[in-house]
């Protein structure tokens, strides 16, 4: 069985940039990742708001460079997916689908994903009318109409951050008052965000991109059509977590709970990137996270009897 001082789950940017560190402090490194290098920026063709590229950078193109630059300095990546782990034991022990391999230290950083609204087309539509991160694609929305459909803070939020952009903003929900803070209803009104209430998105309507989306009010039963440039999708968002529940502590959606030091619950254990509890979760939020769980898995590996 191999064994590795430090093992990273997870090819995103939270991954490869805590390989790069961890390799670059002389540690026995590999990434372990079930498809390719990138995680979910290598879904979007450009990343705008990642420091140093001012003409933007393809999410593709700068995954594979994140594992180009830690392989440089020795961090392998094992295409593999992890099916198991036993976190508490000496060493400790991944199952993988290419078989078992040993840590002294493990950094979980296999992200979370959109939950999507399932509706046919929503799919194609991607990057094309149908997004899920405000702060990801609103600036390509700058003077359209859109809609954001959710009605809790990210909602809230994402809704609040386009209407500093769009002409106009619709906020969907399906309830008649919104699970967000308070405070939110009177910064809502300000930012002129016109809340539609009692309402479901039933279909969407496409020619290239989306045109507009169908609404159906679910007390009334009363359907209508709302024309729109975009349709940003808050209605959560699901941690890869599942592998972990029971070993590493999780908060009430499932992230695992780490602060900025990512040091879970477990020692030795440390969750990067967007699998961990925190406020904004962007490539570069993932990076940063990256470079601290390297950090502390090297204190945790140096102190360790
Ligand atoms: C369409 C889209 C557009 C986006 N645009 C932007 C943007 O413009 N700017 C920005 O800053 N952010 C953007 N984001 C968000 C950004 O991509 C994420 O915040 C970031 O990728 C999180 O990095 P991560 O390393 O934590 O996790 P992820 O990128 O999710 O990577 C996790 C990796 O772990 C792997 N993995 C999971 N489970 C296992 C397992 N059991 N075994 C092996 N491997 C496993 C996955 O295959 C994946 O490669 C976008 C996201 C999406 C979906």
């Amino acid at each position: 069985m191999a064994h590795y001082e430090i093992l990273i789950i997870g090819g995103g940017p939270a991954g490869y940039t805590a390989a790069l560190y961890a390799a670059r402090s002389g540690r026995k490194t590999a990434v372990i990742e079930k498809l390719s290098p990138g995680g979910q920026m290598a879904t979007t063709s450009v990343i705008d708001n990642y420091p140093g590229f001012p003409e933007g950078v393809d999410g593709f193109e700068l995954g594979e460079k994140m594992e180009q630059q830690a392989r440089k300095y020795g961090a392998e990546t094992i295409y593999a997916e992890v099916t198991g782990a036993d976190l508490t034991a000496v060493p400790k022990v991944l199952h993988t689908s290419e078989g078992d391999l040993t840590a002294d230290a493990v950094i979980i950083a296999t992200g979370a994903y959109p939950r999507e609204l399932g509706l046919p087309g929503e799919s194609e539509l991607r990057g094309r009318g149908i997004a899920y991160c405000a702060a990801c694609d609103g600036m390509g929305y700058r003077g359209k109409v859109v809609a954001v459909n959710g009605g809790g803070n990210t909602a809230v939020e994402d809704a609040l951050y386009l209407s500093k952009l769009c002409s106009k903003v619709y906020l969907i929900h399906r309830r008649d008052s919104l699970r967000a803070s308070a405070v939110y209803y009177k910064a809502l009104e300000e930012a002129g965000v016109k809340i539609v209430w009692n309402s479901r998105v039933t279909a969407l309507r496409k020619e290239k991109r989306l045109t507009g989306i169908e609404l159906e009010n679910v007390v009334t039963g009363e359907k209508s059509e709302l024309a729109c440039d975009g349709l940003f999708v808050a209605v959560g968002r699901v941690p890869d977590t599942a592998l972990f529940t029971g070993q590493v502590d999780t908060d009430g959606a499932g992230y695992l709970v780490a602060d900025e030091s990512c040091r879970t619950s477990v020692p030795g254990v440390f969750a990067a990137g967007d699998v961990r509890t925190k406020a904004l979760r962007q490539v570069i939020t993932a990076a940063a996270d990256g470079a601290n769980a390297a950090h502390w898995a090297e204190d945790y590996l140096l102190k360790r009897v």
